[in-house]
C-alpha cells in the first residue's frame, strides 16, 4: 500500500486529493496545523479512514519527523496561505509559509528519505501582469501580489532541488479552481452563497470588487487528478493546469444568478473597498502539454460548476432558515 503525505488536506484542495486518494487505495496521512477550533468540515466523511498528524510550515522539526514517521512515498505540498488579499495585508508571514514553508518541506525529504516524490502547489498567480496569452510552461512571470511572489519562490525552490539534488520534485501551475468546498471569503463562493443568501431572503446586496477580472476558472475535483498524474509520470517534469476558458466575474454572477432565478444586476454592487491594489491581467492557460504527455483534461465545465456550487450553497443556507 502506497502512503500520501497531504499537507493542507482540511483545505478544499487537499480533501478532494484524498477523497481521490484513498479510492486508489492509498494509506493517506494528512498534516494539519494546530488550531484551538478544529476546522475539519471538508473531511469530515472522511476522517476515520486517514491518519491527521499535527506539523506546521513554520516549523522545521515537525516537518522531519513527519516524513520519518511515517516516510510518504508521496508528498503533496498544498499548504499555503492561500488567500490573495491577505497577502498585502500579512506579507511577511505569506512569504514565511508560503514561500519559505516549501524550502522547510524539501529540506526534510532530502535529509530523511530523498526517495519521496514530491508535488508542489504552484499557481497562475506567477503570471500575474502576463507576458503572452495564453499562458504555458515557458511564459516568464510577473506577479503581481506578495502571494504570487512568495508562489514564484516556491515554484523556482522546487526545481531547484530537482536540480541539485536529483529529488522526483515538480510542480503544478494551477489556474483557479473552484467547488462547493471553496473557502466562503474567495469570489465564486461569495457569489454563488451570496445569491444563496438574497435568494433565501438572508440578504439583499452583495458587494464585490473588480466584475471585469477575468479568470480560467475549473473543478478542484479535476485538478487533484492532475497532481497525481504528475508524481506517477516517468520523468519529473512542471506542468500548466487550468481549462484554456476565461471568463469575468460578472459573467459568473450572471450564470449564478440566474441558475438561482434571478438578474444579478438587482443585486450585485461593484465596491472599491474590494479592488486589489494592483490586478492581474488575462489569465489563460494552455495546458495541451498536461493533455499531451498525462492525457489530463478537465471534465466539469464552467457552467455545471456553477450549478454545483450554487445547489451546495443553496441547500446549506436552507438550513440555516429552517
Ligand atoms: P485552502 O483551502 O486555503 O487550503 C490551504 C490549507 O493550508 C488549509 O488547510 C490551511 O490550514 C493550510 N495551512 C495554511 N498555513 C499552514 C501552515 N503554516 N502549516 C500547515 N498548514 C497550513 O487552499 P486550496 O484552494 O485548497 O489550495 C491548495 C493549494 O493550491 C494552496 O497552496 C494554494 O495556494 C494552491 N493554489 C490554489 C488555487 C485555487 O484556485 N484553489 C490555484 C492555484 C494554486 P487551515 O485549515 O488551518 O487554515
Amino acid at each position: 500500500m502506497r502512503t500520501a503525505l497531504i499537507t493542507g488536506i482540511a483545505g478544499q484542495d487537499g480533501s478532494y486529493l484524498a477523497d481521490f486518494l484513498l479510492g486508489k487505495g492509498y494509506n493517506v496521512v494528512g498534516m494539519v496545523r494546530r488550531s484551538s477550533t478544529v476546522t475539519f468540515e471538508r473531511i469530515r466523511h472522511i476522517q476515520d479512514e486517514i491518519n491527521i498528524v499535527q506539523g506546521d510550515l513554520h516549523d522545521q522539526s515537525s516537518l522531519v519527523e513527519i516524513i520519518e514517521e511515517f516516510r510518504p512515498d508521496e508528498v503533496y505540498n498544498l499548504a499555503a496561505q492561500s488567500f490573495i488579499p491577505l497577502s498585502w495585508k500579512q506579507p511577511v508571514f505569506t512569504g514565511e509559509v508560503t514561500a519559505m514553508g516549501v524550502t522547510r518541506l524539501l529540506e526534510a525529504i532530502r535529509l530523511v528519505n530523498p526517495a519521496t516524490r514530491f508535488f508542489q502547489a504552484s499557481s497562475s498567480e506567477m503570471f500575474g501582469k502576463v507576458r503572452a496569452v495564453p499562458q504555458n510552461e515557458s511564459t516568464p512571470f510577473y506577479p503581481r501580489s506578495p502571494y504570487g511572489v512568495a508562489k514564484a519562490y516556491a515554484h523556482w525552490v522546487t526545481i531547484n532541488y530537482r536540480e541539485s539534488y536529483s529529488l522526483f520534485a515538480v510542480s503544478g501551475i494551477l489556474f483557479n479552481h473552484e467547488s462547493p468546498r471553496r473557502g466562503l471569503d474567495f469570489v465564486t463562493r461569495k457569489i454563488t452563497n451570496g445569491g444563496a443568501r438574497i435568494k433565501l431572503g438572508l440578504a439583499d446586496e452583495l458587494r464585490l470588487g473588480n466584475l471585469e477580472s477575468q479568470r480560467d476558472w475549473g473543478f478542484a475535483g479535476d485538478y487533484v487528478e492532475a497532481m497525481w498524474l504528475m508524481l506517477q509520470s516517468d520523468q519529473p517534469e512542471d506542468f500548466v493546469i487550468g481549462t484554456g476558458r476565461t471568463h469575468s466575474v460578472r459573467q459568473f454572477c450572471e450564470a449564478a444568478f440566474s441558475t438561482l432565478g434571478l438578474d444579478y444586476q438587482d443585486y450585485v454592487v461593484q465596491d472599491e473597498r474590494f479592488y486589489r491594489p494592483v490586478e492581474t491581467e488575462l489569465l489563460l492557460s494552455d495546458p495541451s502539454k498536461a493533455k499531451e504527455i498525462l492525457g489530463w483534461e478537465p471534465k466539469v465545465s464552467f457552467e455545471k460548476l456553477i450549478r454545483m456550487m450554487v445547489e451546495s450553497d443553496l441547500s446549506l443556507v436552507s438550513k440555516e432558515v429552517t
